[in-house]
């Protein structure tokens, strides 16, 4: 059920915030928030990893990985950003549906876990 929790919330059968989205992607505020404003990209289509994307989709991945920390950033009065995206089980993937976290980081002391 977990691995299709991102194909139900893009399909609109489970409501979610959204942040940004373009043909093949959206973002979406984390449900546990490990930091103020962080957020998931997530595929449309279900893909397990990052080796499931087609490179065709690379550029509208980017666009909604840019356009996406671009916002929270100014939201959140961010300095800077970690993305992260873990793969596979061993690697802190625990959700089985390809997604980007997106954490705006302050310079204060807070350090997300995502992995
Ligand atoms: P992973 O460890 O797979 O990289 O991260 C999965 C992320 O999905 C976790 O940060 C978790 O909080 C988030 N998550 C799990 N279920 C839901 C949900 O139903 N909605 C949202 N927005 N996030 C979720």
């Amino acid at each position: 059920m977990i691995d299709f929790i991102f194909c139900k919330i893009a399909e609109g059968k489970i409501p979610s915030k959204k942040i940004y989205e373009n043909d093949n992607f959206l973002s979406i505020p984390d449900a546990n928030q490990q930091i103020d404003g962080h957020s998931l990209v997530i595929s449309k289509k279900h893909f397990k990893t990052i080796l499931d994307l087609p490179s065709s989709l690379g550029s509208e991945l980017l666009d909604c990985i840019k356009k996406t920390t671009m916002k929270l950033m100014k939201e959140h009065n961010a300095e800077g950003f970690n993305i992260v995206q873990n793969n596979f089980e061993c690697a802190g993937q625990l959700v089985n549906h390809l997604h980007f976290h997106i954490l705006p980081r302050k310079k204060d002391g807070k350090v997300p876990k995502v992995y």
